[in-house]
């Protein structure tokens, strides 16, 4: 690990959060090292399109100092609501408080490539999953890895998201099912392939929503949209209706049964996207989750306040990330560093925790509501 420089700081996991702290600690000369179980920054496609947020994630970026090549790629028209009732297709009104915040649209990917092209040579270990984290006494902690090596570390930041390994040395707390399951799909090429359907998406997302069930399509980069099918269920729906979620024939025929009354436009979301069909159930931590400080541990981003995807959790992470930099570097001790950072982030993340319930409630609502 990297030690010339002051402490040894080990971050577990290169998502967001994990690099932008990694980011700003290096644009202080601070020395860091990132350990992260995929083999490559490209072994796995990173998913959909990110609304980056004046109040969070534009905050976090400008202090790792990459807002500009942010804008540069980002899609300001891409924040764009279109809301249809599902049987006539006409447009409604947002179902919920509007934001109107500046708060332009990125691939998940791009704003990733982003940190890792900011960063020093050899500052992420590609391929070290890690197992746990042990003390060894006076702040400082040995990581375990997988492959059997251990590296010792002045403070360990648990970044490595909903199922962290890092989060048992603080918290008992684990993720739960929220009752809420979101199936993905999508269409590549669509302004080509599927002229009509590009239209009425338009440039950002579209969503139609009624009985507790709901239809998101979100336009992401390079004429790719990706398609949210959310509804209330068992975790193990599939299991109860017969189903194998490798077989799309047999999804679609559940789901459109599900949409039964939908108008065509958006059943084409269900019948005509390429691939399969991806089973996403919703887990959150509990609200509030919070830990007592133990010296030279942390976490940050999903590890410490997974909450629902309504697009909060990535620019959360960010500014996580940030602010616990920004603390490492302006306070004379990693504890005392430690400790502001978490009694500005675990209020903050529980409000917010609280409001992605609330949100998550209101656009797929309790059946017994
Ligand atoms: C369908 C969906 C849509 C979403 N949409 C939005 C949105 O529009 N806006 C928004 O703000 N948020 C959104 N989110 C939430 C957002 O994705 C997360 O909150 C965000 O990715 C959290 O970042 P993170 O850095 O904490 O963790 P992650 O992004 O989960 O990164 C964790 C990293 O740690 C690595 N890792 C895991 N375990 C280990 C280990 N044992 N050892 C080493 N490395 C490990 C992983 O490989 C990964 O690279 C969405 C989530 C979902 C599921």
């Amino acid at each position: 690990m990297h030690s010339a420089h002051g402490p040894r700081i080990a971050v577990v996991g290169a998502g967001l959060g994990g690099l932008a702290l990694a980011r700003v600690l290096q644009l202080h000369g601070r020395s860091v090292t990132v350990f992260e179980s995929e083999a490559s920054a490209g072994a796995r496609p990173q998913g959909g399109s990110l609304d980056i947020h004046a109040a969070t994630g534009q905050i976090a970026l400008r202090a790792a100092g990459l807002l500009d090549r942010f804008r540069a790629l980002a899609r300001p028209d891409g924040q764009e609501w279109r809301v249809l009732d599902p049987v006539t297709a006409t447009a409604v009104p947002f179902p919920g408080p509007v934001h109107d915040e500046d708060s332009p649209e990125i691939d998940r990917g791009q704003l990733r490539g982003l940190f890792l092209e900011s960063l020093d040579e050899g500052t992420v270990r590609w391929g070290c999953a890690v197992a746990g984290a042990t003390p060894l006494g006076e702040g400082s902690w040995r990581l375990l890895l997988d492959d059997g090596t251990t590296e010792d570390a002045d403070l360990v930041v648990g970044a490595d998201g909903a199922w962290s390994r890092i989060r048992p040395a603080l918290s008992d707390a684990t993720p739960g099912y929220t009752g809420v399951t979101f199936i993905e799909t999508g269409f590549d090429d669509c302004d080509t392939r599927h002229p009509a359907l590009a239209r009425l998406v338009g440039n950002g997302t579209l969503l139609a929503a009624a009985d507790s069930k709901a239809l998101l399509a979100q336009r992401n980069g390079n004429g790719h949209i990706r398609v949210y099918i959310a509804f209330r269920a068992p975790h193990d729906w599939q299991v109860a209706a017969g189903l194998e979620l490798d077989d799309t024939a047999a999804v679609r025929a559940h789901l459109l049964k599900m949409f039964d009354g939908w108008d065509e436009s958006l059943l084409h979301l269900l019948r005509h996207h390429d691939g399969g069909f991806v089973n996403r159930p919703v887990f959150v931590l509990p609200v509030p989750h919070t830990w007592e400080h133990v010296p030279g541990i942390t976490l940050l981003g999903d590890a410490a306040h997974l909450m629902p995807p309504v697009g909060l959790g990535a620019n959360l992470a960010m500014l996580d990330g940030t602010d616990l930099a920004q603390a490492l570097v302006t306070e004379s001790s990693i504890d005392d560093a430690v400790r502001a950072y978490e009694s500005l982030m675990l209020p903050r993340s529980a409000q917010a925790a609280q409001d992605c319930a609330e949100a998550l409630d209101h656009l797929i609502p309790p059946t017994d509501s």
